[in-house]
C-alpha cells in the first residue's frame, strides 16, 4: 500500500505506485520490478536476482548433481564440491548471485547422493565379507 502523494525514492518527480518488498522504498511505475507477487526497487531486484544469470560453475554443479541422481553416482562428490566453491564465490561477490539456488541445490543433492552411495558401497562390502566368511 502507498500513502497518497508519496513519491518514488529514485525519481522524486514521479508518484509512487508501490513499495519495495525488501527495503520498503517507494517505487514508481517506471522503476518497479515485479517478481512473482512481490514488487522490488531496481537495487533490490538486482540483489534478489532471481532472474540474474547463473554462472557456468553453478550450472555445472547442478548438472553434475542431476546426473548423479540419474545413476552416475561418482559425480555427486564433484557436484557438492563445485556447489560449495560457487557459494563461496557468490558470498565474496565474485560470482553471479543468480546461481545461489543452483549451487545450494547441487550441494544438498551432492552430499545426499554421496552419503547414500557410501552406504551402498559399505552394504555391498558387508555382504561380500559376510558371504565370504560363511
Ligand atoms: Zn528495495
Ligand atoms: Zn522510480
Amino acid at each position: 500500500m502507498v500513502t497518497p502523494g508519496a513519491l518514488c525514492a529514485a525519481h522524486p518527480s514521479a508518484a509512487a505506485v508501490d513499495t519495495c518488498a525488501r527495503c520498503g522504498n517507494y517505487v514508481c511505475s517506471n522503476c518497479m520490478e515485479v517478481e512473482e507477487w512481490d514488487t522490488y526497487c531496481p537495487d533490490c531486484y538486482a540483489r534478489v536476482g532471481k532472474k540474474a544469470p547463473a554462472s557456468s560453475l553453478a550450472t555445472t554443479a547442478l548438472v553434475l548433481a542431476l546426473l548423479s541422481i540419474s545413476g552416475c553416482l561418482p559425480l555427486a562428490l564433484p557436484a557438492a564440491i563445485l556447489g560449495h566453491m560457487e557459494l563461496g564465490k557468490i558470498e565474496r561477490g565474485e560470482s553471479e548471485p543468480g546461481g545461489r539456488n543452483l549451487a545450494q541445490g547441487a550441494v544438498y543433492v551432492g552430499w545426499i547422493v554421496t552419503a547414500l552411495s557410501a552406504l551402498l558401497v559399505l552394504g555391498i562390502l558387508m555382504v561380500a565379507i559376510l558371504g565370504a566368511s560363511v
